[in-house]
């Protein structure tokens, strides 16, 4: 099996659509903007969510599901929202196809099915989830409300990517309504903390936690919380964004409770999301120009055991051995897999695992089955040793859980390397063009800088960190007093 992948080095977005296509992760359809994520692809997916929900519960949310559709009229109810998001939806205006007269064999919009109000296909569901809370919130008993769906949703975006940018994605939208603004505020740090938790020690991602500008905000929040991880490319990518939604959404549909003292009051809310972009992130952050690597936490094949042989005979006794062996990893609640197929070469489903980032590939031959013996590669170092079949079982897991740890640590050794203090704007030209990364420099704190930078020079505020130093200073760009360092990158 032929690899001939671009090399990262060569042009890295071609490599990111080659791999993901070759690893059998996605590829796109005959839909604008829309991909198909195969099984391979969508077994990471399911990893991910098995991981997110565990989370989402053991911080007390359930799930619930709502419409696809939201009415136009409810959808606008929330001004800002609506605004903010109308350039980018697609909207279903009739409910029927007829015959075409004109064009045989074809069909045609029947004019006649117009719907008497147009629906919104959900870029997201704060809308049709509001108009709901209002039925099911009536006091302070009610609350807090702690609801996460996971959902497809659409948003017709003009340049889209395999997984970092589609028109139609999958996701989980968590979204919770709370009796006071301190206890919603906590709700968007604690989720921002859950995912920033998740991106680190599932993903093996690091990630940089902090708020967006006013202009980068979801449109109808007060605040964005938000995790910012760093592609190997230097660009920064936002990995997952937590939103304080004040008592806007409240106001818009009309939510209100009774507090203990028989008091009438708007309720507070927050809203939450990741989505598949996050397998964006995943292969960005590891993979090398061999093909995928994946953390063991989210690989769906753990570790794959090819066996080398000549004969039918060999083949049997090295699969007693294997069974075996199997049965002791399983007991750990190892994902492994043996690829006993006897229509291709070891060769070929070396490279082929490869390709997939399983982290760890046994091989076993007769020699092995001699000497009580196991070849172990690792596919994050690309390094191979010979191992006694003594305490395999163990010795197998410590390294799983030793290449979980290293892949963070690769990644959060290339991200501190990237993060560049700059002072002045030629500076920061400079070394956004030769190094890229996230540069910490002064901002003034006005839209106006924000945005002539972007201009200049495409790159934008990714976000103020929440552990940023106070420190007085001067923008640099304009020259005006700041507060603190702000992190700007080119982002996907
Ligand atoms: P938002 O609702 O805009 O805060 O986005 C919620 C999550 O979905 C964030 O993690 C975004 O990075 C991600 N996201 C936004 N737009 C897209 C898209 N077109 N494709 C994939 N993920 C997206």
């Amino acid at each position: 099996m032929s690899k001939n992948l671009t090399k990262r080095s060569e042009d890295y977005s071609k490599w990111y659509n080659e791999l993901v296509v070759k690893a059998d992760l996605a590829e796109n359809s005959g839909v604008r903007g829309c991909m198909v994520i195969k099984p391979y692809g969508y077994a990471i997916w399911e990893k991910m969510q098995a991981e997110l929900d565990r989370m989402f519960k053991e911080t007390g949310h359930s799930n619930a599901y709502f419409p696809l559709f939201v009415p136009k009229s409810m959808f606008e109810a929330e001004e800002k929202n609506a605004e903010g998001f109308a350039k980018e939806c697609a909207i279903v205006t009739h409910y029927r196809l007829k015959n075409d007269p004109d064009n045989k064999g074809k069909l045609m919009v029947d004019p006649n099915a117009k719907l008497e109000e147009e629906l919104i296909v959900r870029p997201t569901s704060e809308a049709i989830i509001w108009s709901t809370y209002k039925n099911w919130i009536q006091s302070y008993r009610d609350l807090p409300l702690l609801i996460n769906q996971w959902a497809n949703v659409v948003r017709w975006e003009m340049r889209t990517r395999l997984f970092l940018r589609t028109a139609e994605f999958l996701w989980q939208e968590g979204h919770t309504a709370h009796a006071t603004q301190a206890e919603a505020i906590e709700e968007s740090v604690k989720m921002m903390n859950v995912y920033a938790d998740f991106a680190e020690n599932f993903m093996a991602i690091p990630v940089v936690k902090g708020v967006k500008t006013e202009s980068e905000r979801f449109a109808g929040a007060i605040e964005t919380y938000c995790i910012e991880a760093l592609m190997q490319d230097g660009k920064a990518l936002q990995a997952g964004t937590s939103h304080f939604l004040g008592q806007n959404f409240a106001k818009a549909f009309d939510v209100k409770f009774a507090n203990a003292e028989g008091k009438q009051e708007h309720v507070w809310g927050t809203s939450w999301g990741v989505s598949t972009r996050l397998m964006g992130a995943l292969v960005m952050t590891h993979s090398d120009d061999n093909g995928l690597v994946l953390p063991p936490n989210l690989a769906p094949i753990q570790v794959v055991i090819v066996p080398i042989y000549k004969s039918e005979e060999q083949l049997e006794a090295i699969s007693i051995e294997v069974n075996k062996l199997m049965v002791g990893l399983r007991k750990l609640g190892i994902a492994v897999k043996f690829d006993n197929r006897t229509t291709h070469k070891p060769g070929f489903k070396f490279n082929e695992y490869e390709l997939k980032g399983v982290p760890v590939r046994i091989a076993v031959g007769p020699n092995d089955l001699e000497n009580g013996t196991y070849e172990i590669a690792r596919r994050d170092n690309l390094t191979k040793e010979v191992v006694s079949k003594d305490g395999i079982e163990t010795y197998i897991q410590n390294l799983l859980e030793t290449i979980q740890k290293s892949l963070y640590d690769r990644a959060f050794e290339y991200r501190n390397n990237h993060i560049t203090e700059v002072n002045s704007f030629d500076e920061f030209k400079q070394l956004l063009d030769s190094k890229g990364g996230f540069f910490a420099a002064h901002w003034d704190g006005t839209a106006e800088t924000e945005e002539k930078i972007k201009e200049l020079t495409k790159a934008t505020i990714r976000c103020i960190p929440l552990d940023r130093v106070e420190e007085a200073g001067t923008c640099m760009f304009s020259g005006k007093p700041s507060v603190g360092r702000v992190l700007f990158a080119k982002a996907y």
